[in-house]
């Protein structure tokens, strides 16, 4: 563990997942970030750089977040866990005054709400980003962007098979950046009638998301409009999990100066 004087300690949670492997790696080779704490559900006591295969980090695996939050003096967690557990997680990092910065997604809107409440209480900040790539970013704007001009649109999400969310929290957060620029609207023919259930995707406010789940993918996603005589097609490809790690060391660091929580990369770049 080498720190610098006004480094900020981090904590990955979920470190032995697929994004919490690459958080590791991403924060150890960040001279302002120190890797002060890996929680996980296995593993405890064993160095962790031992374990994702990179050089002695000076740190053990925890799997006690509470504790490895107080031992550690943690001022910042990096969550990449699963829906079912990181809601606790971040209300535990709140209590203890660490700043959550958030990837895992499927959060219920009313508990985005109430960590709002609790960090302005704190007077610290947290961020929640469905999706850390700039690519992905610039996606959801574009998106936004062309839905003024092309309101007809539809939402292609195709992800790893392991994911356990669906649609994606990118596909939720287009479709909420979308609907913000036009008028709910009802899609395809009056009379449309789905033989098999679920053929026409999820509807929200009337536009509809298709998620695919197949081996071999990473985290990819199209959105694509509809007008007469044209379509347009934006599309964003995360091939590597490595995508993510400038937007994750980024919110690491542009979190210890916001008040309240903050939902989404972009209000954060821009
Ligand atoms: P994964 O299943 O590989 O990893 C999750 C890890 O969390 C596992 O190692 C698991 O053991 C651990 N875990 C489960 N319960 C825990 C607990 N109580 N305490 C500590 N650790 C616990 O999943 P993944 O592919 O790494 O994805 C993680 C999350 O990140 C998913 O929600 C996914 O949708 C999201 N994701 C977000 C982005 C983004 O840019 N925001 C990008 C990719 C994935």
């Amino acid at each position: 563990m080498t720190e610098t004087k006004s480094s900020i300690r981090i904590v990955v949670v979920g470190a032995l997942g697929r994004m919490g492997q690459e958080v590791i790696k991403a924060v150890v080779k960040e001279p302002e970030l120190t890797l002060v704490g890996a929680v996980d559900r296995s593993h405890e006591g064993v160095e962790v750089g031992s374990v994702i295969g990179i050089e002695d980090t000076g740190v053990t695996f925890s799997t006690e977040l509470g504790e490895t939050l107080v031992s550690s003096q943690a001022d910042v967690i990096i969550d990449f866990t699963n829906p079912s557990v990181v809601v606790e997680n971040v209300y535990k990092a709140i209590e203890y005054g660490v700043r959550p910065v958030v990837g895992t997604t499927g959060i219920p809107q009313k508990d985005l709400h109430a960590w709002d409440q609790l960090l302005r209480e704190k007077e610290i900040g947290g961020i929640v980003a469905p999706n850390f790539a700039i690519g992905a970013i610039l996606m959801m704007k574009f998106a936004a962007q062309a839905a003024r001009y092309m309101p007809q649109v539809e939402i292609i999400e195709m992800h790893h098979d392991q994911k356990l969310d669906a649609p994606s929290g990118t596909a939720v957060k287009t479709a909420e950046m979308i609907a913000k620029e036009r008028e709910r609207l009802r899609q395809g023919h009056p009379s449309e009638e789905e033989k098999w259930a679920g053929a026409r995707g999820a509807d929200y406010e009337g536009m509809r998301i298709h998620s695919v789940r197949l081996p071999g993918y990473v985290a990819h996603q199209e959105v694509i409009f509809g007008g007469v005589g044209q379509t347009l097609s934006i599309r964003h490809d995360s091939i590597h999990r490595e995508s993510f790690m400038p937007g994750v060391t980024l919110a690491a660091k542009k979190v210890m100066e916001l008040t309240g929580l903050v939902y989404g990369l972009e209000n954060v770049i821009d």
